[in-house]
């Protein structure tokens, strides 16, 4: 933990070039990823990312209700992310801000841009979004959990979306912002891409970045996607060689 101070005094990268939690400017946070951990919901995973624990539940495609928000040519996602009361140091008050509803829209059409949303028309398809301890960086945590969650429940999808997030500290482009960047920093910038078009689905920027930090901050991202997305696949495939050995199990008794 650092002392608490105003932005100039707070020094985030040390002589070595070292970040506070002893990170490089191009290291990951610890992420761990694990599916299908609620029995009720079509599909769910649980992520850990660096002090972040979100658990996000998917559920439909459904018939959507009320009727008049049925779409006739394809579903629509309803994102909903959610900060639990204990997930900060100051007790968050409970309930939807302006801060949540933003991030359920971005998160819900950064989804959109990889599902095949046609093959569903009048359905919804029912995004939780739970954030249970937060550390900085959680909207891209519970986007890369989300999508996870959605091949989960089924639904067929171009790709898997993958959120990651760069910023600048201390005058210099680093990738995976933490708590105290993100409050002692210059720029934080969330990014959402899907890895096999490279497309960018969510773009956000809090701070300020020159035009050759943006890119240098995109690039930084992008390439921690791809290693995000191996996770993601993973830890996919982890759980369906756990319930096919299950089943297995269960043939030979
Ligand atoms: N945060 C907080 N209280 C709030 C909102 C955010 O303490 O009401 C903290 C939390 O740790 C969060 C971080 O500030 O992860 C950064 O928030 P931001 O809005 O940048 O979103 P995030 O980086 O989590 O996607």
């Amino acid at each position: 933990m650092i002392e608490l101070g105003t932005q100039s005094d707070i020094k985030l990268i040390n002589e070595d070039g070292l970040r506070i939690d002893g990170r490089k400017f191009n290291e990951l946070r610890p992420i761990r990823i694990e599916v299908g951990v609620l029995n009720r919901a079509d599909g769910s995973a649980y992520i850990e990312w660096g002090g972040n624990k979100v658990l996000v539940a998917v559920y439909g495609p459904r018939e959507a209700f009320p009727k008049h928000t049925q779409n006739p040519s394809r579903a629509i996602i309803n994102a909903r992310y959610n900060m639990a009361a204990f997930s900060v140091d100051e007790r968050k008050r409970p309930g939807p801000d302006r801060r949540a509803v933003e991030i359920s829209k971005v998160i819900g059409e950064a989804l959109e841009c990889a599902v095949f949303t046609e093959q569903f028309p009048r359905t919804s398809i029912d995004v939780y979004i739970e954030v249970l301890q937060a550390d900085a960086g959680t909207r891209i945590a519970g986007l890369t959990a989300a999508s996870v969650a959605l091949v989960d429940a089924g639904i067929p999808m171009k790709d898997l979306v993958v959120g990651c997030a760069s910023g600048k500290i201390d005058g210099k482009v680093v990738l995976d912002l933490n708590k105290e960047e993100d409050n002692f920093g210059q720029a934080d910038l969330p990014m959402a891409i899907i890895p096999r078009t490279q497309e960018i689905v969510l773009l956000q920027m809090d701070g300020n970045m020159t035009r050759d930090e943006l890119e240098e901050a995109v690039e930084l991202s992008k390439k921690a996607a791809m290693y995000i997305s191996d996770l993601q696949k993973e830890a996919l495939l982890a759980k369906y060689k756990a319930s096919e050995s299950e089943k297995e199990g269960e043939r030979s008794e």
